[in-house]
């Protein structure tokens, strides 16, 4: 089992596959960075499988392949399969922008995908255009409808900004009601890649706007997810994830790999520790003294909210946030 120096199991890996994405969005990266990571640099599926093995073997029991874009990686289905076919009880899931997921939805869900997060930040072409720099809510939306059609569970993401998509904020809720998607809503956290004009929508201003047209009540967390959750008096749940005002640290359980190797222990800071060289090498034992300092290594608390004026500098594309 994995446990850091405050006693937290750390039972949860982030794997970013890549870094690049077809999308701008202005919150995460809204300019093509001035260069990506070599493609030598980028470990491969077998790499990566490699060390899952050695995390699973140390106690992670969910993975969640994310990016950048997931799906911009070819072969991901066999990733996911390798994965499956070792551990089939692990909690396997994925976080997507759904540009290309229907085509991909089943052939993922075959290989062993169990959920899936989809960013849907608005119901209006004009605005998604907006927020991701292309014209695409219509491939996202038909990908959710498909993930949907064959079976895998489907989460909802979104990035309230003001003078973006704040106006949506009930449509969003109401599109994912009628289809038994939980939404959770990502207050924007700053960080140095975003554009400059992003404001984010602070949580007592999006219940306050939720609370016009509903009634709900809090009901806490769940496990060790960052979203406390409500519930309106029809039975549906949302969340919130409130990176400036809440403490949901306490119960983070989590760390994240690159799609280079690098093993971050915490989604604000920058410190991480390098699995390549070990994993290239095959040296499962170093790799797995690398995880095992990187989880001692978790700082107790991210510094969103903070009173000092910092913004963090690690890239959401790379980490996978
Ligand atoms: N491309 C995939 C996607 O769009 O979901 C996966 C990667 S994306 C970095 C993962 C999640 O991070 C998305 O839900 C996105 O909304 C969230 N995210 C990115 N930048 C953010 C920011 N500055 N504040 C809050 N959430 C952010």
């Amino acid at each position: 089992m994995l446990i850091d120096s405050y006693d937290r199991v750390v039972d949860y890996i982030r794997i970013s596959v890549t870094e690049r994405c077809n999308f701008r969005c202005q919150y995460c990266m809204p300019e093509k960075p001035f260069s990506w990571v070599p493609k030598e640099n980028l470990l491969t599926f077998e790499e990566l499988f490699l060390f899952v093995k050695v995390a699973i073997d140390e106690g992670i029991k969910k993975i969640r392949i994310t990016g950048g874009e997931p799906l911009l990686r070819e072969d991901l289905d066999v990733f996911i399969k390798m994965i499956y076919d070792y551990k089939n009880d692990i909690d396997l899931a994925m976080t997507t922008n759904a540009y290309l997921l229907k085509g991909a939805a089943k052939k993922l869900k075959d290989a062993g995908l169990k959920r899936i997060n989809v960013s849907i930040d608005t119901l209006k072409p004009e605005v998604a255009q907006a927020i991701a720099q292309k014209d695409v809510l219509k491939n996202v939306l038909e990908g959710v409808d498909e993930a949907i059609k064959v079976g895998l569970k489907v989460k909802a993401n979104m990035v309230p900004m003001k003078s973006l998509n704040a106006p949506e904020i009930i449509d969003v809720l109401e599109y994912c009601k009628e289809r038994k998607i939980v939404v959770r809503f990502i207050e924007y956290m700053e960080n140095r890649y975003a554009s400059k004009e992003i404001a984010r929508v602070p949580t007592a201003e999006l219940l306050e706007i939720l609370a016009s047209k509903y009634e709900f009540s809090l009901e806490g967390y769940d496990g060790s997810s960052p979203s406390r959750y409500y519930r309106l008096s029809d039975g549906y749940r949302f969340g919130v994830i409130e990176p400036y005002g809440d403490d949901f640290c306490k119960q983070c359980n989590r760390i994240r790999l690159t799609a280079e190797g690098h093993l971050i222990p915490c989604l604000y800071f920058d410190e991480a520790m390098s699995i390549q060289k070990a994993i290239r090498a095959g040296d499962v034992a170093s790799a797995a003294e690398v995880l095992r300092e990187v989880v001692k290594n978790k700082p107790e608390k991210n510094r969103w909210g903070g009173d000092d004026g910092e913004v963090s500098s690690r890239a959401f594309y790379e980490t996978g946030g």
